[in-house]
């Protein structure tokens, strides 16, 4: 068997401890060596422990933000950029923006959530996210999703108890990488996130939909955790905000929603609404938004899962992105929405707003000088836009 300091080292980033060891012993490495170097690496945060070696991008830039729950931290990695063509136009690298945000439970213990960027960029085009107005640059790598939560454990050292894909880009328009990202992340000898902790948000690609559906229900995917970025009240007004809708209706968004809720045995979908005042706010908005939430509700009714469950529909206070054409809005104007969607029987989460004067909350992630960039076609085949 060959002694481990003579083989080239192997980088275990986005690898389940099995695939490491089969790597490993591809090089004539023993399980015992192989499973103790991807202890280092994930438990300890030792980046060269051989055979295992990482590399994760340096940190460029920490941006604090007090919160009334603790500190919200932005931090900004620094990845070579792999593509050659926007090497050649001095363009050698990217900035990948991750986000710990503080929560207090309602026992009182703090926790803290991660939420990771899938894309540098985002090809979804929504007209109330900072992070669109940059374009879709490129897909992160499983290594490079994975390396966001190894930087947040282990440089900023803070213990993560949830993910959420909630960064920069759109997970299901990166889905291999995802998923190869949660394996990893959920290996109980490496990250040992609970699935449960996990979850996905998107702005509603049904083609990506059904592929989590078949997702879910193989081993241990079951309580992948999801999340649908509603926004809007009816299909005119979607298809103003976010062309993916375009392509794919609200009712065609409810039935897959609705088939993916039967396989995952009546886990609730979280369903986000950002709040924005001239929009989307009016009564008869929240009407809309009732009626289409109904047949979610029944199960949850039926399930006995009612209030103190948590909510169904979380209100997210617009954040202004940068030129925006609307302002936040007011206290009054979220407490009047919130209660409009209560009346009808809603079980409603109002999100509050953190990290906003760091350009670190909801939507606001994409820096100045990446922004000015220029887009790059999308990176899968199938069609997101606008026929
Ligand atoms: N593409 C995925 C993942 C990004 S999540 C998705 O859309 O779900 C980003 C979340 O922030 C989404 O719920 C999005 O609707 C919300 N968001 C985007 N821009 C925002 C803004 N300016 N203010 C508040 N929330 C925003």
């Amino acid at each position: 068997m060959a002694l481990a300091d003579d083989i080239p080292p192997i980088s275990p980033l986005a690898m389940t401890r099995q695939q490491f060891v089969d790597a490993c012993a591809q090089q004539g490495v023993g399980s015992g060596r192989a499973k103790d170097a991807y202890h280092k690496v994930y438990k300890e945060g030792i980046t060269h422990a051989q055979p295992a070696r990482i590399t994760i991008p340096e940190i460029v830039n920490r941006l604090d933000e007090p919160t009334t729950e603790g500190i919200t931290t932005k931090f900004v990695q620094r990845f070579p950029n792999p593509n050659h063509r926007l090497i050649d136009k001095g363009i050698d690298f990217d900035d990948i923006e991750s986000v710990i945000i503080p929560m207090k439970g309602r026992s009182g213990r703090k926790t803290h959530t991660l939420c990771v960027s899938s894309q540098v960029g985002c090809a979804m085009g929504c007209g109330f996210c900072e992070t669109a107005q940059m374009g879709l640059i490129r897909s992160l790598s499983a290594e490079e999703i994975v390396g966001q939560w190894w930087a947040a454990r282990h440089i900023e050292g803070v213990h993560i108890d949830n993910i959420v894909f909630m960064g920069m880009g759109e997970p299901l328009d990166n889905l291999d990488e995802v998923f190869r990202a949660i394996e990893c992340l959920t290996d109980q000898s490496g990250p040992g996130m609970a699935m449960s902790s996990i979850t996905i948000s998107t702005v509603g690609r049904v083609d990506g939909l059904r592929r989590i559906k078949e997702q879910v229900q193989t081993h241990g995917w079951r309580k992948l955790g999801l999340a649908l970025s509603l926004n809007a009240p009816n299909d005119e007004i979607r298809n103003a905000l976010m062309p993916v809708n375009r392509k794919w209706t609200m009712q065609e968004l409810q039935d897959i929603l609705l088939e993916l809720r039967e396989v995952r045995g009546g886990r609730k979908i979280m369903i986000e609404y950002v709040l924005i005042p001239g929009v989307n706010n009016d009564r008869e908005h929240a009407a809309q938004v009732a009626e289409w939430m109904r047949p979610f509700m029944k199960g949850q009714i039926a399930a006995g899962k009612q209030r103190g469950h948590g909510g169904l529909l979380n209100v997210i206070p617009y954040n202004p992105r940068r030129d925006s054409p609307w302002p936040a809005p007011t206290e009054e104007q979220v407490e009047e929405f919130v209660g409009w969607l209560m009346k009808h029987g809603l079980f409603v989460n109002r999100r509050r707003t953190k990290g906003r004067s760091t350009m670190s909350a909801c939507g606001q992630l994409g820096t100045a000088e990446i922004r000015k960039r220029k887009f790059v076609p999308l990176t899968t085949n199938q069609q997101t836009d606008a026929d």
